[in-house]
């Protein structure tokens, strides 16, 4: 029997080869193997031993309440500005739009910097710092930037961001305002890639990419556990997550298992996950319509929704994988319409919906109209980020009321 003064500092046992199962030691700042990312494995029966989901009431709200499920060991300070949890929202008005009795969107554009990225750079800094990191890197397309600009300066480490030279004009605002060196790239988020690994040796910092690291997956992890509480442990039918690295989507696949393994789920039926692409970035999507295990790098990459412009994914795999075994798919949507399904979903329901959750709309229409999701299935949605940072996909011409005239009344009637 043990209580809370004989738990141990944390249940992390080893990091695994996500490649080919090589273990590495648990406790250690750790990046690629062979060229692939790690997971972070934990001893499932001593958790299960030590807690029960019932135990979870009596915390405090946000994803560090899944504490066992994590990394940090009790004695690390924990690097933080409020992660979650962000509300799952019914959305009956755009569900009877798309034919669908049940449907929610669980909105992450409620968190720090305005999406989910901030669960996994609260993660990564923490323990980022635990190792003694003072400074980090990262290319970013997009809202990682801000996050990890965020996050460092929280923890007091100094932070590069390399962007994309028509990243969102907030998502670069936001990393330069929390004092992130930030640069703008000629090239994509794989060549910004490219000069954080050249970097390395004599800059000196630690390379915070996508997968490249093994912590960031357990914060975005959060969003499966979260979601499983917030469903009172019987997970929808089918969950549509939009794609760029995949770490949301993998994460929230480990979540479901490890969540099994302990037992807490009520039912051993696990949601079909749906990662969603734009046809103007699609490798995962081609990747799995032929059937492939690794993804081609995808030519001349170009979406608004900045998020899923990844041309080519570390942890394609693991995506893959992940989508295969929950019996799901993954499709891309047509790049033209991003914006008006972005419109649908705001005006219908109010929520912030961002341009990669915009295609998840669009990928909800086909599959319903394909019959592969039915009317009564419960769906959920992911919205990863606020709509108010994308001020490029959102601008419009303003119809104009000239004061120095008579009111013209018949111009504003709808
Ligand atoms: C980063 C990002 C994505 C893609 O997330 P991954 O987990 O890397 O696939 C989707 N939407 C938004 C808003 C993002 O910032």
């Amino acid at each position: 029997m043990s209580d809370s003064t004989t738990l141990p500092e944390t249940f992390v046992t080893h990091l695994e080869s996500a490649l080919d199962g090589t273990r590495l030691p648990g406790d250690s700042l750790q990046t690629l193997h062979r060229d692939r990312p790690l997971w972070v494995r934990y001893d499932l029966e001593a958790i299960r031993r030590s807690c029960t989901r019932d135990q979870l009431r009596d915390r405090a709200p946000g994803m560090w309440r899944y504490r066992e499920l994590l990394p940090p060991r009790t004695s690390d300070s924990i690097v933080s500005l409020g992660e979650g949890p962000s509300p799952l929202i019914p959305c009956p008005r755009l569900g009877e739009q798309l034919g669908l009795r049940n449907l929610w969107i669980k909105d992450e554009g409620q968190l720090p910097t305005g999406s989910f990225k901030s669960r996994g750079m609260a993660m990564a800094i923490t323990m980022a710092q635990r190792f003694g990191v003072k400074r980090v890197a990262l290319p970013s397309a997009g809202n990682a930037g801000g996050a990890a600009a965020a996050y460092a300066a929280r923890a007091g480490m100094e932070c590069f961001v390399f962007m994309p030279e028509d990243t969102p004009i907030v998502n670069q605002y936001e990393a330069v305002l929390a004092g992130a060196h930030t640069f703008r790239v000629n090239g994509l988020i794989n060549d910004c890639g490219r000069i954080v690994r050249e970097g390395q040796e004599r800059m000196q910092w630690f390379d915070l990419s996508t997968l490249k690291e093994p912590y960031r997956i357990e914060g975005k992890k959060t969003m499966g556990l979260e979601l499983a509480e917030q469903c009172d442990w019987q997970l929808p039918d089918v969950i549509l997550y939009p794609t760029g690295g995949g770490t949301g989507l993998i994460g929230m696949w480990k979540a479901f298992a490890e969540l099994a393994a302990l037992g807490w789920l009520d039912s051993s039926t696990r949601p079909r996950m749906i990662s969603v692409q734009s046809d103007g970035c699609a490798p995962i999507a081609r990747a799995f319509q032929a059937e492939e295990r690794f993804a081609e790098p995808f030519a001349n990459a170009e979406t608004i929704a900045r998020g899923l412009r990844v041309p080519a994914a570390v942890g394609d795999f693991m995506i893959l994988d992940a989508v295969r075994e929950s019996g799901g798919c993954a499709l891309a949507v047509e790049e033209a319409r991003i914006t008006d399904w972005m419109r649908q979903a705001v005006t219908a329901e109010g929520v912030s919906v961002c341009p990669e959750t915009g295609a998840c709309i669009g990928a909800l229409e086909q599959l319903i109209a394909d019959g592969q999701i039915r009317p009564d299935e419960r769906v959920v949605v992911f919205n990863t980020g606020a709509a108010q940072k994308y001020v490029e996909a959102i601008t419009t011409t303003l119809p104009h009321v000239d004061l120095s005239q008579e009111i013209a009344w018949s111009d504003i009637e709808p």
